[in-house]
């Protein structure tokens, strides 16, 4: 090779390498994020702008408010099984239950997004969090890979863990001047703040425990759930500190029976109903309080 090749060579690799991500789409998994999340490269993508979304239902603040967090979406399928794709199932679900619970009306409702389109991790609780909602509830599908055996909906909370370290980070990173459950902690301690976010998030994790519960309560019989239905994880999309949190696994795409549950009509109207009875229990005994 002749010093010219050479020199040639290593000018071009820049190049060579931006091309072969570009045709590549590297992904780089980080579970830190949530269980199946991926860190994909792609060159020339700009950040999708984060987009409140307009609030459906009654007009009138006072009424409860859910937001519906379809996972997924856009250039990330989420988990895929030949040709059904979790973020095609998972809307699906998300926007039969907002009709279910428009229908029913009373409580109000806003979908992280409506449409095949990219939301980062990041914004989704988010959302919730400036909606100032009342209840936050993601909707994925599972993929067991080669175990087609393994079935059913499972319902993931914070892990304790990640819930303190998330109030640790929150408090530090919003110390200035927020709001937690109605807490002004601006001026506070550093300290002070850290003890007032961590007694609303310990509030915060007994609703979303609650609201787990009723899902599996109101699901008894209508879905079917996996042996162990409910778990905590780190994951990020509950980390909102003032919202109650939950993600609903609807099923696996990888198992015959709960791919019928999840792309036919029948089946999908099953996980709404479910999930509207499960939001406007935990809503009813709310307002009793
Ligand atoms: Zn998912």
């Amino acid at each position: 090779m002749s010093i010219r090749t050479l020199l040639l060579l290593i000018l071009a690799l820049p190049a060579l390498i931006v091309g072969g991500a570009m045709a590549l789409e590297v992904k780089i998994p980080v579970p830190q994020w949530g269980r199946d999340y991926v860190l994909s490269f792609m060159v020339n993508q700009e950040a999708p702008e984060f987009v409140l979304p307009e609030v459906l239902g009654p007009d009138d603040p006072e009424r409860p408010l859910v937001v519906i967090d379809a996972g997924h979406g856009g250039r990330d399928p989420g988990s895929v099984s030949g040709d059904v794709r979790e973020k095609d199932i998972v809307l699906a679900i998300a926007l039969a239950l907002r009709d279910e619970l428009l229908e029913s009306g009373g409580i109000r409702v806003a979908l992280t997004r409506d449409e095949d389109r990219i939301v980062p991790l990041a914004d989704r609780p988010e959302v919730a969090r400036q909606l100032e909602a009342d209840l936050f509830l993601s909707i994925h599908a599972d993929s067991a890979g080669e175990r087609e055996d393994i079935s059913g909906a499972s319902i993931y909370m914070l892990s304790s863990e990640a819930s303190s370290e998330a109030a640790a980070r929150f408090a530090a990173r919003e110390n200035n001047a927020d709001r937690v459950n109605g807490l002004r902690i601006e001026g506070q301690s550093e300290q002070v703040s850290a003890i007032l976010v961590e007694l609303s998030q310990a509030r915060t994790q007994e609703d979303a425990a609650e609201f787990a519960s009723l899902i599996t309560r109101e699901g008894d019989g209508k879905l079917l759930f996996h042996p162990s239905a409910r778990r905590s994880a780190a994951l990020a999309v509950l980390r909102a500190p003032d919202v109650p949190s939950v993600l609903f696994e609807s099923g696996f795409v990888t198992n015959d029976g709960d791919r019928d549950r999840l792309t036919t009509p029948e089946g999908r109207q099953q996980y709404a109903e479910v999930l509207a009875q499960a939001i406007r229990v935990y809503f009813a005994r709310r307002s009793e309080t």
